[in-house]
């Protein structure tokens, strides 16, 4: 199963936190200002992304998740 990484540009406020706690380093903030003013967390490697969901649970704006998606068969 894969999973889909995805951090709401809407939500996150910068503060940097999950940037912080990944054991990856896969995130990093962004240098452009999103719609909102901030400077939102971006994957930087996402190749790198062990799915640990450590960011998702240390966000206090609940801005980031991980969905498991069907992987397309090549049938048909
Ligand atoms: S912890 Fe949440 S609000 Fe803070 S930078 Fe990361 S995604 Fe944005
Ligand atoms: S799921 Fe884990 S490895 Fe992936 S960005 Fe979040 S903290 Fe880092």
């Amino acid at each position: 199963m894969a999973h889909e990484h995805h951090i709401d540009i809407d939500h996150c406020k910068g503060c940097g936190l999950c940037v912080a706690v990944c054991p990856k380093k896969v995130l990093e903030l962004s240098e452009s200002v999103s719609p909102k003013g901030y400077f939102p967390a971006f994957q930087a490697r996402p190749e790198d992304c062990i799915h640990c969901a450590i960011c998702c649970t240390m966000c206090p704006d609940v801005a980031i998740t991980i969905c498991e998606v069907e992987e397309q068969a090549e049938s048909d």
